[in-house]
């Protein structure tokens, strides 16, 4: 069979989960035994969102390439089988990039170089690469932003073109809209869905299926009507409600709703039902778990719900495994500056530090780490939680007052984190850390080696900072242990404590290798000891 394609758009408002309901059909698709590709089509001009502030686009999510994405694809790769590269995202600024490098060489011959053809040319070209390298059934091919959007537009056209070039019998549009409901009327209201329809219209799409965020049941007369108003067939108004308990819950939501079955219609693609007896399995053990933990996370972004998606997922997949629920406590780290961290972290099984950077709050995490390991309270440090563990345990344990890492610090007393020689000369923010795939190798009889029963793992790594292997010595001999490192030895990857019942910290980010059905072991394992610690 040849690739068919699904564009999902979106309509009315931003924010709509276009990204989860993208990653559950895609799962549907999946349950089906169709072999499906993910790729995310970014309006905005950033080259990628690495450079992006948290509090401004969530999480950045790092693939195994160290292409540092949208965190859509995180729900990509967490809700199918996928492992995604650089080419399943792109942005309009990586789309410019290309395109004025390109006039630059002088490709264009002399040519006036304009967004049609040349650049929706490339907008093309990026999703019949994702074909050509990842073949697949179905390629989902989700536009970020929302109809009407200035920068969406030439995508928009790209995906006009490529339509009329594959045929439209291999196309499906599916537009994600919201169908709100105005109390004072007592109303589900679908004027901005054929709005939005009426704008894709104009640009020469033609939306198949709408998926229809709604708080209330949307009834037939909505059906009805948003059906002959936006021109789909009635099984093609697809209600998504709000879930109750979890995102895990969508791709049986839409499966209800029959959307797997409509958008096969509509492909001509015939398959064996969607079987999600594991995924089922996987949504009931985490909406009515056994039991619960309390488990703090000490972070600077603790605000913002998207900012530690992946981690946040992680926890909930590892408790899944382990028939339990998670109660997180969310600690903003500036305020355990001050703050005696004892009261707030009592009652806690566990403590997780993120990854971060700049030093709002780095304080406040040294000492609610300082808090888990003189408590022997479980503890999970991921990335800049492992520097902060380093820091600690020098100051704290080894009595090197001032310890830092020169990136809070720029001349501290004792750099227990640092810049290696060849990273010093990096001036340039853009991709310039140590990112995606690297090798660990860890040491035999360590808390590493237990969790993960094995001596060779990679991780997703997203850094600059690297601890310094001039206090490792010292630091081993007061109990402080190296169990992992890169295979030559250089660079430290896990550590742990020796007289701490669960203490691991790792330079790298296990949150990006998690999914429901196979939890990532460093997650279960911290899960797992937060249960045996107790309350
Ligand atoms: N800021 C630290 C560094 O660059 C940690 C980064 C992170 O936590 N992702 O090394």
């Amino acid at each position: 069979m040849s690739t068919k394609f699904i564009f999902v758009t979106g309509g009315v408002v931003s924010s709509l989960g276009k990204g989860l309901a993208a990653a559950s059909l895609g799962t549907l698709l999946e349950c089906r035994g169709l072999k499906v590709g993910l790729q995310k089509l970014d309006p905005y001009l950033n080259v990628d969102p690495g450079t992006m502030n948290p509090f401004q686009h969530g999480e950045v999510y790092v693939l195994n390439d160290g292409a540092e994405t949208d965190l859509d694809l995180g729900h990509y790769e967490r809700f199918t089988h996928t492992v995604l590269s650089r080419s399943n995202s792109t942005s309009s600024g990586q789309v410019y990039e290309t395109v004025l490098a390109r006039e630059r060489r002088g490709d264009y011959l002399g040519k006036t170089v304009q967004v049609i053809p040349h650049v929706t040319d490339e907008i093309k070209a990026r999703i019949r690469k994702v074909v050509a390298e990842q073949p697949c059934d179905i390629l989902i091919s989700e536009i970020g932003g929302t109809t009407g959007d200035i920068e969406g537009l030439p995508f928009l056209e790209a995906i006009r073109q490529f339509v009329l070039e594959v045929g439209p019998q291999n196309v499906v549009i599916v537009h994600v809209t919201l169908v709100p409901y105005i109390r004072a009327a007592g109303e589900l209201k679908t004027k901005p869905s054929q709005q939005s329809i009426a704008k894709l219209r104009e640009i020469g799409l033609h939306p198949q299926v709408l998926i229809c965020r709604t708080e209330l049941p949307l009834g037939d007369d909505v059906r009805q009507k948003l059906s002959v108003f936006c021109n789909v067939p009635l099984d093609a108004v697809i209600e998504a409600r709000d879930v109750d308990h979890s995102i895990y819950e969508m791709p049986l939501m839409l499966k209800r709703e029959k959307l797997d079955e409509t958008v096969c219609r509509l492909l001509q693609i015939q398959t064996k039902p969607a079987d999600t007896t594991d995924w089922s399995r996987f949504v009931e053990r985490v909406v009515k778990p056994k039991k619960r933990v309390k488990i703090a996370v000490v972070g600077k972004y603790i605000e913002l719900q998207d900012a530690y998606k992946s981690i946040y997922e992680s926890l909930t997949h590892a408790a899944a495994s382990l028939d339990c629920g998670t109660d997180l406590l969310l600690v903003d780290a500036e305020e355990l500056e001050e703050k005696d961290p004892a009261p707030v972290l009592r009652d806690v099984a566990g403590i997780l530090v993120p990854g971060g950077f700049g030093d709002r709050g780095v304080e406040g995490k040294i000492r609610a780490t300082q808090y888990a390991r003189e408590q022997h309270v479980p503890f999970l440090g991921l990335c800049l939680g492992m520097q902060v563990a380093s820091i600690e345990f020098a100051r704290n344990v080894c009595g090197l007052a001032g310890a830092n890492s020169t990136e809070f610090d720029p001349h501290p007393p004792y750099a227990i984190i640092d810049l290696l020689e060849t990273q010093k000369e990096i001036t340039g923010k853009g991709a310039s850390m140590r990112l995606g795939t690297w090798p660990t190798k860890i040491q035999a009889g360590t808390l590493a080696h237990a969790v993960y029963q094995s001596s060779e793992i990679t991780e997703r790594h997203r850094h600059r900072y690297e601890f310094n292997q001039k206090y490792r010595q010292q630091m081993e001999d007061n109990g402080f242990v190296i169990s992992g490192t890169s295979p030559d030895g250089t660079l430290v990857e896990l550590i742990e404590l020796r007289d701490h019942p669960w203490f691991l910290a790792c330079q790298y980010h296990p949150e990006f290798q998690s999914k429901p059905n196979s939890p990532h072991p460093l997650f279960k394992g911290f899960v797992g000891a937060c249960l045996a610690h107790g309350i």
